[in-house]
């Protein structure tokens, strides 16, 4: 039997404000327990809520951004149910009536294809606080600080049929939310984290199998493989003749594998109900047009400029625009250059992004910055050096030894354009193979880059290959 994979994601993006959604407390990240929460956040009795206009401004862009009607009117909720670190006892949320309604997203496979994933809402919450368990014996600590942290949930379709597509879908809005400016993006700190919604059934079946949901992935890596492992699961589960029950998982990545939760028997009744210490939030027109105004370019427009602007492939395009920070990057190397774009997306996309991969860290991080970088790229632009010289002078300008051109200097690398001195090392590879000399004449010509070669170990690369070329040509031909 073969089978398909359904998926949806839930999405949590943390917003990016200075103070939380529903009191005036910072929301700066890692301060000392409990610092950082007053009496809103502690649930004292007698507080009452006050939204940050900010959040909605942020949840209006990111609707904007993926083509969704943004509710003129949306309710805030309570989501009630108990647990320590959720002082008040319930999570005020929006349920009936989220500020964003449907958009969608177009996501881009490796292989270059693209498909439309529907957004089916996405809504404003205040996050929980923190339980700390590893800290105490015995008992649980609890940190409040994160209490009232605004967060978007951003709720997709059931349109993915692979943890692949499930990956590009999450990278997307991880990129867009951070075009926006409405989010860090950072996972580590549990800025954005996806809940995975999974299911199997026969291929060719309309009907959808049962789901079970995997909480709180922070990783993309993760989510690949959580995916991967439930589908692997259900499909074993029925093909022993079992049944998939509705159930909450967890991914537990040190075994690489889910666990039960709870099922949906033992899932809490939440007994939603508008809350009634705040106003329906209404949204006028002219705000909404004001922040249209606002919006930056997107992933989508600028990887359409890049291709048409600079020339790029749509692959190049793809990979560089894929966070703002590359993108900027790359902007800002050709500008100071004054084109040659395609010569920087090779360098960024090659050798630029195979470094940042093996010292796993982000373009911002890197060692080498856009000017220093649009420094290097001018040395090959103006045949100071060759391309193969000019990934050693990286290699040393990322081990932070200084200027492409003071690496350039101290080392000795210029290359060799002085066509007299070029021709003498010429004549005397010439004269130093006669074999070979007579082979190319009788035909072989093949044997050119056996002379290139030669003349290339002779100067330790530095001689100018165009020239060299040239000039042997000349010399063996005549
Ligand atoms: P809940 O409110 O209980 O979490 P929703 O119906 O809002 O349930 O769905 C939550 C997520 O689950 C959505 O992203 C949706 O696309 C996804 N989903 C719903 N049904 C399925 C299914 N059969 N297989 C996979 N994903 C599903
Ligand atoms: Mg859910």
């Amino acid at each position: 039997m073969e089978w398909e994979t359904v998926i949806g994601l839930e999405i949590h993006a943390q917003l990016k404000t200075r103070s939380k959604i529903f009191s005036g407390a910072s929301t700066a990240y890692g301060a000392e327990p409990n610092t950082q929460a007053c009496t809103v956040d502690l649930g004292l009795p007698g507080v009452l809520p006050v939204l940050n206009k900010e959040v909605v401004r942020m949840a209006t862009k990111f609707g904007l951004a993926i083509g969704a009607e943004v509710a003129r009117k949306s309710v805030f909720a309570r989501k009630n149910y108990f647990y320590p670190d959720l002082p008040k006892g319930y999570q005020i949320s929006q349920f009936e009536l989220p500020v964003v309604k449907a958009g969608t997203l177009t996501i881009t496979l490796d292989d270059g294809e693209t498909k439309v994933i529907g957004v089916t809402r996405a809504h404003l919450e205040e996050d929980a606080g923190k339980s700390l368990h590893e800290d105490f014996h015995g008992m649980t600590g609890i940190d409040l600080n994160r209490a009232g942290t605004p967060l978007l949930e951003i709720v997709s379709e059931p349109d993915m049929r692979s943890a692949r597509e499930a990956v590009a879908y999450m990278r997307k809005i991880h990129s867009l939310v951070q075009y926006l400016d409405i989010c860090d993006g950072n996972m580590q700190e549990g800025s954005f984290r996806c809940d995975a919604n999974v299911s199997v059934r026969p291929k060719g079946q309309e009907a959808f199998g049962t789901r079970t949901e995997i909480k709180n992935i922070n990783s993309f890596r993760f989510v690949e493989r959580a995916i991967n492992y439930e589908v692997q699961r259900q499909i074993d589960l029925i093909e022993d003749g079992g049944e998939v029950v509705q159930e909450t998982r967890l991914y537990d990545p040190d075994r690489n594998e889910t666990r039960s939760m709870r099922s949906k028997e033992e899932a809490n009744d939440y007994r939603y109900f508008p809350d009634p210490d705040l106003l329906p939030l209404v949204i006028e027109p002219e705000f909404i047009e004001q922040v249209k105004k606002e919006m930056p370019e997107l992933p989508d427009e600028k990887k359409a400029r890049f291709e048409s602007e600079h020339g790029l492939s749509s692959y190049d395009a793809n990979v560089l625009i894929a966070s703002r920070a590359t993108a900027d990057y790359f902007e800002a190397v050709v500008a100071e250059l004054g084109g040659e774009a395609k010569l920087v997306a090779n360098w960024m996309n090659g050798e630029l992004a195979a470094r940042l991969n093996r010292d796993a860290i982000e373009i911002e991080q890197a060692p080498v910055s856009a000017d220093a970088f649009a420094g290097l790229l001018r040395r090959i632009v103006d045949n100071t050096i060759s391309g193969k010289i000019a990934k050693e002078v990286f290699d040393a300008m990322w081990n932070g030894e200084g200027s492409a051109d003071e690496i350039i200097d101290s080392r000795g690398l210029k290359q060799i354009t002085d066509s007299g001195a070029i021709e003498a090392i010429i004549d005397n590879v010439i004269a130093n193979n006669p074999s070979q000399v007579e082979q190319y004449r009788g035909g072989q010509a093949k044997l050119l880059g056996y002379f290139v070669g030669q003349v290339m170990k002779a100067t330790q690369g530095k001689a100018n290959p165009a020239q060299v070329n040239q000039i042997l040509k000349q010399k063996l031909d005549s």
